[in-house]
């Protein structure tokens, strides 16, 4: 199993979810919100290989934590993983909005000149921006755009971007999300739950609920249950080992 975008700093006992992932021999990306946060929550994985922590710095907190920028850029050379990074249009944060642009493309020109990282990247209301900024540094290493859900027109574009998708349980159960699932390329998508902020049967979402996720998407390709999953996992070892 794979949760390639999930906050596990974020749950109210971390350590606990941290057990249950290891038990489970998962494979997740542990993403952060903050630079400030990064080397807590590395140091909660416990150097379990399976267990990877992303330096991240998210949209909705540019304007309050853009200062964090230069902690970032000096905690990037230990890290091969950034995220949570990206754009947010909806209105709410529309205040922020140049303050989201600055910290989005500071943090893709740093990735890009420390040789590129693989990049766990939100795009709600925004992925026509997100893809600029890549075009605009086109040194940043691999893009996967986490729960995408921007229109079919710009996922053809940032299919031919070459960018990566995670998928989560929300996309594979809803019909708009499944139709976008259907026209991504097989060997470019991943399975995410960005738990805890995402709920699986009216409850909080775990990194292990990505099995639904995972389940959704073999129906969706028409496969069995573990013939998805050795694609994903596949998918995975292929992204990990053309990143450095
Ligand atoms: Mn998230």
């Amino acid at each position: 199993m794979i949760d390639f975008h999930c906050h596990v700093d974020l749950y109210p006992d971390p350590r606990e979810v941290i057990r249950e992932c290891v038990d489970r021999r998962m494979y997740v990306l542990s993403v952060t919100t903050t630079p400030t946060a990064w080397r807590q929550t590395a140091a909660l994985a416990n150097d379990d290989k399976r267990i990877r922590t992303a330096l991240g710095l998210h949209p909705e907190l540019a304007s309050q934590r853009k200062h964090e920028l230069e902690l970032f850029d000096q905690l990037l050379p230990s890290s091969r993983y950034v995220g949570e990074i990206g754009l947010d249009g909806s209105s709410e944060l529309r205040s922020g909005w140049n303050d989201q642009l600055l910290v989005f493309t500071h943090i893709l020109a740093s990735c890009g000149m420390a040789g590129g990282r693989i990049l766990s990247i939100h795009s709600r209301r925004a992925v026509g921006a997100v893809l600029d900024a890549l075009v605009e540094h086109p040194h940043a290493g691999t893009a996967v755009l986490h729960w995408y859900s921007g229109s079919s027109g710009d996922l053809k574009r940032a299919i031919e971007l070459g960018c990566w998708f995670s998928v989560g349980p929300p996309m594979t159960s809803s019909e708009r999300g499944r139709a976008l699932v259907r026209q991504m390329p097989q060997e470019r998508v991943l399975t995410e739950t960005d738990g805890p902020f995402s709920t699986v049967g009216g409850r909080r979402a775990f990194p292990w609920d990505v099995n639904s996720a995972m389940s959704g998407l073999a129906d969706i390709w028409g496969l069995a249950n573990d013939e998805a999953e050795a694609q994903v996992l596949k998918n995975l070892r292929g992204l990990v080992s053309t990143n450095g």
